[in-house]
């Protein structure tokens, strides 16, 4: 008798350890990290794969942690949302600590500081936040740059894309007047449209962590140990310097 109850209490932990290594039910020791991958350097496609800074460095904390990656690309909107129903096990996707955010999820240490950066054309008049004003301004859906923006000058003045390259054709096409966006895709879209420019005052400025469901601290107790040990060995550096040059 003793023995059933403690093979099935056995049975019950052995079935909630599988269940801690990735999203629920999955016992094949992968781990779920959910992106947008329209944002370079950091997550966007190339030749069918996902790469870049956040990619990269995903891939080095599965692997200190024994997990096999599959990332999930999604709309960045979608991403919180996924975390919260479980079908992913955490969220990288050059993603901002607010307070706000922070009600849904738990962020990790940060791995990257980064800013809202203002897309204009060459010969606009604006200069600098101030000037946006009475402006038209876009965005990319749910990102900070689109909080902040709709905060500070009314719903009327924002323009919202679900990709911030769409935000930033809209503005060649002179549909818009400004794009806020974060700096490294900015200098990323503006390189590949003529005709624009990043203003040198930023909008705001920030940082990115790894965000995981609200209260899994065993995975992010995880995540951090293995953050700490890849920026103490050099390798954050590194994947960072392959994709961003220094200026
Ligand atoms: N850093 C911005 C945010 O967290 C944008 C991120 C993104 O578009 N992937 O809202």
């Amino acid at each position: 008798m003793k023995k059933k109850i403690l093979s099935a209490i056995m049975a019950v932990v052995l079935t909630a350890s599988f269940c801690a290594c990735g999203k629920s039910g999955n016992d094949d020791n992968t781990i779920t990290m959910a992106t947008n991958a329209e944002f370079p350097p950091y997550e966007y496609h190339d030749n069918n794969k996902i790469v870049g800074i956040d990619a990269e460095i995903a891939e080095a904390i599965a692997n200190k942690l024994g997990y096999k990656l599959e990332i999930e690309d999604i709309a960045f909107d979608s991403i919180i949302p996924e975390l919260s129903s479980k079908k992913a096990d955490f969220g990288m996707a050059g993603m901002t600590v607010t307070e706000d955010r922070k009600k849904s999820v738990d962020f990790s240490d940060s791995y990257a500081s980064a800013r809202q950066s203002i897309i204009v054309p060459e010969n606009s008049s604006i200069s600098g936040p101030d000037d946006l004003k009475d402006k038209i301004v876009g965005v990319q859906t749910g990102t900070t740059g689109d909080l902040y923006v709709t905060d500070d000058l009314g719903d009327d003045h924002v323009e919202r894309y679900n990709k911030g390259m769409e935000a930033v054709q809209a503005l060649v096409q002179g549909k818009i007047d400004a794009v806020v966006i974060d700096n490294e895709p900015a200098k990323v879209f503006v390189s590949e449209n003529k005709g624009l420019k990043i203003l040198d005052t930023a909008y705001a400025e920030e940082s990115y962590a790894i965000a995981v469901n609200k209260g899994n601290t065993e995975l992010l107790d995880k995540i951090n140990k293995a953050l700490a040990e890849l920026k103490e060995d050099g390798t954050i550096d590194k994947i960072i310097d392959k994709y961003i040059t220094a200026e």
